[in-house]
């Protein structure tokens, strides 16, 4: 070999041994990100660790709050809100009356016929509707004349194929799900706005009042005769199916219990009601907070750029509106670690991009090489090709943020059932020897309503499996969880029916 040549030679294992130190550098450098984001997946698991043990204490911290806000106003984060309705529907009421549901992201209006047997809902018309996102941020007036159109148009609609109502003068059941303060069955005023509504003039005002006044400007003969929240609405229909309902949740866009109380241990309105027996309390448990509940620095961040900071803290763990944010914050966490994803998308950066049914498809993705999932991070956070462990690894974090979510809620629900003594435990508000049968467990049955929990079966799944945990074999057979489809819509038009003719008691609480 001349000298030329041993200089080449020189020259291309020096360029081979740049090349390879570049290479094991960059797969150091890759490797250690690696092990950082594998580290970001272990801390959120630790952050949302939900052990039987803690859940235990999520249940009683529940009981003990409820029994708080039954006190006092103002007592718990949990505002334990009267209802005024005492009686849920018996199965008798007859007739043809509509309801209006206003819950988040959709209003529906329903026609609900009646047979005067007990479960001879004879048929039902729902026409569904997305909410204009410039009217949830817009004025009342703005809301309620859109809303009463849409109303008038679906009774014509309705009317005009079928034969007319018996009723003398059209009856609506109005669930309004957000925290009202009723001053009767029928009536009652906007405490605040929750899940993204944002209409200043409507807090302090009767919503019913509202509603009705709409109706009256469109000229539609109609009377508004029951205000209730979506929970109550799936109370009354799984009431209305099977009497041991006695709880009812909504798991949609946000989150919240009723149930029905003894009216002698609302001890905050003694001696103001005029009706003794059971009143269903509007728990609004989206509110419920508890040093024991899992939060992580993602729950913190989330909550301070929330229009309600320290708000809804229970809701912002659990309900659809947040899962989907909860997990793109840890993915924008990842990404700013690892560089597979590429330079930081801009898409990452916007809250609410990857909403909650995209979270769950991805984390119930089966195909062996997580196509969905990769399409997800495509179309929707542009993210082009992201490799199978890192899919995985995504995979993984929706599953603990889910996880999490349906075991609160599976706390918060045994926590209602302890507060009324079904649970197993006795109960906390309860005399000894009603504590001492707890080999008598009766059968109760929790009403559950809203688009997560029957749209997402992982969610579901692990719901169900915490309440085993928590209730132990000998006791979990008791509690039987029902779906109640449209129950919210439903509810409010067998409410309308049950409180068409009965005469209702007002009082105002100071
Ligand atoms: P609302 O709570 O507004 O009355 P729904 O009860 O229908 O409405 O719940 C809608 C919410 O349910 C959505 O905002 C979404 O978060 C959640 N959701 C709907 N479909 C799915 C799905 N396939 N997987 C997971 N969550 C879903
Ligand atoms: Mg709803």
């Amino acid at each position: 070999m001349g000298k030329v040549g041993v200089k080449l030679a020189v020259g291309c294992a020096l360029a081979a041994c740049v090349v390879a130190s570049v290479m094991v550098g960059r797969r150091v450098r890759r490797k250690r990100a690696w092990r950082r984001v594998v580290r970001v997946l272990e801390e959120l698991e630790e952050g949302c660790a939900t052990q039987v043990g803690r859940l235990r204490q999520v249940v009683d911290a529940m009981a003990v709050e409820m029994h708080a806000g039954l006190v006092s106003e103002g007592g718990s984060k949990l505002k334990m809100l009267l209802t005024f309705v005492h009686n849920l529907p018996s199965g008798n009421e007859k007739g043809t009356y509509y309801a209006l549901d206003l819950g988040g992201t959709n209003f529906r209006i329903l026609r609900v016929r009646l047979g005067d047997q007990r479960s001879a809902i004879i048929g039902h018309d729902v026409d569904r509707q997305p909410i204009p996102q410039h009217l949830m941020t817009g004025t009342s007036e703005e809301l309620f004349d859109f809303i009463a159109s849409s109303l008038k148009d679906f009774v014509e609609r309705e009317e005009s194929v079928s034969e007319p109502s018996q009723n003398e003068r059209r009856e609506l059941g109005f669930t309004f799900s957000f925290p009202v303060k009723q001053t009767s069955s029928s009536s009652g005023i906007l405490i605040k706005w929750t899940k993204g509504f944002v209409i200043e003039d409507m807090v302090g005002r009767d919503v019913s009042e509202c509603l009705q006044q709409a109706i009256s400007r469109k000229g539609l003969d109609m009377r508004v005769n029951v205000l209730i929240n979506d929970t109550v609405g799936t109370l009354a229909l799984g009431h209305y199916h099977d009497e041991d309902t006695v709880v009812a949740v909504i798991i949609g866009t946000g989150t919240n219990a009723c149930y029905l109380e003894r009216a002698d241990a609302i001890i905050k309105c003694q001696g103001l009601l005029t009706t003794l027996g059971d009143m269903v309390v509007n728990m609004e448990w989206g509110n419920f907070w508890s040093s024991h509940l899992p939060r992580t620095s993602y729950d913190i961040d989330l909550d301070a750029d929330s229009p309600n900071p320290n708000d809804q803290g229970f809701e912002k763990m659990i309900s659809g509106m947040y899962l989907g944010d909860i997990v793109r914050r840890v993915i924008l966490r990842m990404s700013e670690e690892l560089d597979v994803f590429g330079p930081v998308s801009s898409k990452l950066q916007v809250p609410f991009i990857l909403r909650t049914p995209l979270m769950a498809a991805m984390h119930e993705d089966d195909t062996p090489d997580l196509t969905e999932v990769a399409k997800i991070l495509r179309d929707t956070l542009e993210f082009p090709d992201v490799p199978l462990n890192v899919r995985k690894l995504i995979v993984r974090v929706c599953d603990v943020v889910t996880r999490r979510a349906a075991r609160l809620a599976a706390a918060g629900i045994i926590g209602i059932l302890k507060k009324i003594g079904r649970d197993g435990s006795g109960g906390i508000a309860r005399g000894k020897n009603e504590g001492a049968s707890r080999s008598k467990m009766s059968r109760t049955v929790v009403a559950v309503e809203g688009g997560l929990y029957t749209n997402y079966t992982l969610f579901r799944e692990y719901l169900n499996e915490a309440m085993s945990q928590i209730l132990g074999e000998e006791i979990a057979p008791s509690v039987i969880i029902k779906v109640m489809e449209d129950g919210s819509g439903i509810g409010a038009a067998l409410l309308a029916a049950s409180h068409s003719t009965s005469s209702v008691d007002t009082i105002q609480i100071p």
